[in-house]
């Protein structure tokens, strides 16, 4: 007899017809003689819904009350699921995160996980029951309720996983699998039937909506075996492994984007040992994380330094740049709106050079300027305006040959 755990997304279990549809999944699955842990998202928008509730009584509402107020999403799916599957003569009981015994460190919105106390699920499954646990909650040592970031509930499911060293983690969606771009954008993208752990990880971080960072870096750290499929159709989905073994022969697996991003020029720095370090220092210290950074040396010995964040942050990074400008000994400030970064992936370029070069080529024939260049060993991003974000991804989608044929 084996573990699963099986995730439903919010689209899976958006109304009451589609949880009649999961509970037939999960039974299907406890058929086959298998134990079942299910993880579930909130319904629908409901997430979305209860934002916007949040933001009609207050522009900065505390974070402690979103997270209690968020996590009232997940619990309705888990009370409903299980109903449903109770209602089919299946013992079923429902857990939130805390019952589960997912404990996080002390951060209200983006919380990670830091441990997970196994011994009442373990004690439910071995009676046989099917465990229906809240996605993207927890709770801290403190007993404060925490949710783990948008899309969170993939990083329940995976960390759970790896906990209950399940034989395989099931993510059910809304597309049939992990895509060459977003299908939902991109008509031509083509399921991939295999993706490594390393080339979803950059995938997902470089905005890839699909899965939840974390959930893949729990999944290659205790090498769960992760699979993106469809809760709609019943088809294979697209296998998270260590090496991904089919279609090796493409360099380039995939194209990543991201809108709302924002450059933030500091002119004239004081060109010291430590001014980069002052810069950055500061910034951490309130919470603005710093994507790309550019950093060139003028002929008067100054240095201008580039940055990116999310557009969320640009106010907060200027006003806390502006604050420190005795400290930080700068000229000017001067902030970029509107753009968005374009990523390519694939564990292949590690082996293959040229391939930024094809992407900086493909830009040019577009007429797309690119305004900041990031690269790893399996991916090559460019910050360029939003306005031409999807012709650049359907472009450089089309020259690297990652569409239908
Ligand atoms: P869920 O609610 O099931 O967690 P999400 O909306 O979080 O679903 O993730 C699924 C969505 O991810 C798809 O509808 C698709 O638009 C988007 N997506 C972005 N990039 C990709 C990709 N490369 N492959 C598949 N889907 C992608
Ligand atoms: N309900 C949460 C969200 O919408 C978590 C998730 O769906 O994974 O972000
Ligand atoms: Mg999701």
């Amino acid at each position: 007899m084996g573990l699963i755990v099986q995730k439903f997304g919010g689209t899976s279990v958006g109304s009451v017809e589609r949880i009649l549809n999961v509970a037939a999944c999960v039974k299907e699955e406890t058929e086959k003689g298998n134990n079942v842990v299910v993880v579930v998202s909130a319904m629908g928008k409901s997430t979305d819904q209860l934002v916007g509730l949040a933001k009609e009584i207050s522009s900065q509402p505390s974070k402690r009350e979103m997270d209690m107020l968020l996590s009232t999403g997940e619990q309705v799916t888990i009370a409903l699921l299980s109903m449903a599957l109770n209602q089919q003569g299946l013992d079923a009981v429902s857990y939130t995160g805390w019952q589960a015994g997912i404990v996080t460190e002390p951060i209200h919105g983006n919380a990670r996980i830091t441990k997970i106390n196994t011994e009442a699920l373990q004690s439910q499954l071995s009676n046989g029951k099917i465990v229906i646990v809240a996605g993207f909650q927890g709770i801290t040592e403190d007993g404060e309720i925490t949710t783990l970031g948008r899309g969170g509930s993939d990083t329940t499911a995976v960390a759970l996983a790896a906990a209950l060293k399940a034989d395989k983690c099931d993510i059910y969606t809304d597309v049939t699998g992990v895509f060459t771009t977003d299908p939902r954008y991109v008509k031509e993208a083509r399921k991939l039937l295999s993706v490594s752990y390393d080339e979803m990880l950059e995938l997902a971080n470089l905005g890839a909506g699909v899965l939840h960072p974390r959930a893949v870096e729990f999944a290659k750290n205790y090498q769960v075996r992760l699979e993106v499929r469809s809760s709609m159709e019943k088809i294979a989905g697209t296998v998270i492994e260590g090496e991904a073994t089919m279609e090796q022969n493409l360099v380039v697996r995939g194209v990543a984007f991201e809108d709302e991003i924002t450059k933030v020029t500091v002119l004239g720095l004081t060109n010291s040992l430590t001014s980069l370090s002052t810069i950055f220092t500061t910034l951490a210290q309130n919470q603005i994380n710093v994507d790309i950074i550019i950093q060139s040396t003028t002929e008067a010995g100054t240095a201008n330094l580039s940055f990116s964040i999310h557009t969320d942050n640009w106010l907060e990074a200027l006003s806390v740049l502006e604050n420190n400008k005795p400290v930080l000994g700068y000229e000017q400030l001067d902030a970029e709106n509107k753009l968005a970064k374009v990523s390519i992936v694939g564990s292949g370029m590690i082996s293959n050079p040229g391939v930024a070069a094809k992407m900086f080529e493909v830009l040019a024939s577009n007429n797309i300027p690119i305004k900041m260049v990031s690269t790893s060993e399996i991916k090559v991003s460019v910050v360029i305006e939003e306005k031409n974000m999807l012709k650049a991804v359907e472009a450089l989608h089309k020259a690297f040959e990652l569409g239908d044929n």
